[in-house]
């Protein structure tokens, strides 16, 4: 059975966030030869629309209002039940993001539907979508059927491959007004910390400190492989709480959910809480001096060292080719 699915596309500092292409790599799939529609919401938003349409979206809506132009639930919630009632479609995908983790479950919960969130994969069985996503931790993967309704997901970045750019496509881009109006937020100024150029869910290659770090001193080793890499840097709980780095930089249960290609732990132990939020990473090198640490368990290349000894080689290494 072929569906409507929307793909609400993020854009973030000027640029649509990959995941933004990847949601609609999995809304081809949901709607299995029917329609998936781009949605953007902000400003000033029609190149954006016409990057949806080169990564496979067949047509996209923008919403362009003054109060789109930064995130606030209220405004893109009135923005997306607008675009809902009029399009009526079968499916709705975002990343499963900040803004997407925040804004999707109310709007499902304001259209009295339900949601699948922090998918990694789908399936169209003949009409049935079958979502896979982790559980207990990212210790085990569940299967959830869905066999009709407004099926609203969130999609893990990094995980369902984006088609590939193609500026020959084309698509119909049409414009809807929507009155948003009794806000009860309203954003005066954006002030961004610093935290380098690469978003954390997004990098391909992440290099991550722990405790045994010692002192912010110690992160700017790791900065420096990451730049070598072209990488960011992530950090574990312990440092954080440690303040040698900030917390939006804490991978884990209870900081960010990471899938890069390579994620190279420096002096972190490996707890669940850490492991939670990178053991899906494809390949993960650990280095600490404790050869019993956990983390060893999980990686695929285990370091047994001083991190302040092998870091630095790793850039020596790394400067000469
Ligand atoms: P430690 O456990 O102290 O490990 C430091 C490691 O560094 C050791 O293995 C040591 O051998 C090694 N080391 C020391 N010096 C060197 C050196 N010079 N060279 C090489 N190796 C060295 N943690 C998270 O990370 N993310 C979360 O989201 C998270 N959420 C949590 C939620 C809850 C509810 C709870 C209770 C805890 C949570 N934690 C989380 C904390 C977690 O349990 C651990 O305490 C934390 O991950 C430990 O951080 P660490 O590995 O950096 O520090």
């Amino acid at each position: 059975m072929t569906k409507k699915v929307i793909v609400l596309g993020e854009i973030r500092q000027g640029e649509l966030r990959n995941v933004s292409f990847e949601a609609i790599a999995a809304a081809k799939k949901m709607a299995d030869g029917g329609e998936v529609v781009g949605l953007l919401l902000g400003d000033n938003v029609t190149n954006f629309a016409n990057e949806m349409i080169c990564y496979g979206a067949d047509r996209a809506v923008t919403v362009e209002h003054p109060n789109l132009q930064a995130y606030t639930p209220d405004a893109y919630s009135q923005a997306v039940i607008r675009v809902i009632e009029i399009e009526k479609p079968e499916g709705l995908i975002f990343g499963h993001t900040a803004l997407g983790k925040d804004l999707s479950p109310r709007i499902a919960a304001k259209v009295k539907s339900g949601l699948i969130s922090d998918a990694v994969d789908l399936e169209n069985n003949s009409g049935e979508i079958i979502f896979t996503r982790p559980i207990y931790a990212g210790k085990a993967f569940e299967k959830r059927t869905i066999r009709g309704g407004l099926i609203f997901a969130t999609i893990r970045p990094n995980n369902i491959a984006p088609l590939d750019k193609k500026e020959s496509r084309t698509g119909e881009i049409t414009s809807i007004d929507v009155d948003i109006k009794d806000l009860r937020t309203v954003i005066k100024e954006v002030v961004r910390k610093t935290t380098g150029g690469i978003d954390l869910s997004e990098a391909k290659i992440i290099v991550s400190g722990g405790r045994g770090v010692k002192s912010k001193e110690g992160f700017e080793l790791l900065e420096e492989l990451a730049n070598l890499l072209g990488g960011a840097v992530g950090a574990s709980r312990g440092a954080c709480d440690a303040e040698y780095c900030d917390y939006s930089l804490q991978i884990g249960q209870t900081g960010k959910v990471v899938t890069p290609d390579l994620y190279i732990a420096c002096g972190i132990s490996g707890a669940i809480q850490h492991i939670a939020g990178m053991s899906n990473s494809k390949v993960i090198v650990a280095i600490n001096k404790d050869p019993e640490a956990n983390i060893f368990s999980i990686a695929d290349y285990g370091i047994v060292g001083d991190l302040f000894e092998v870091v630095p080689l790793l850039i020596e290494e790394f400067k000469s080719v």
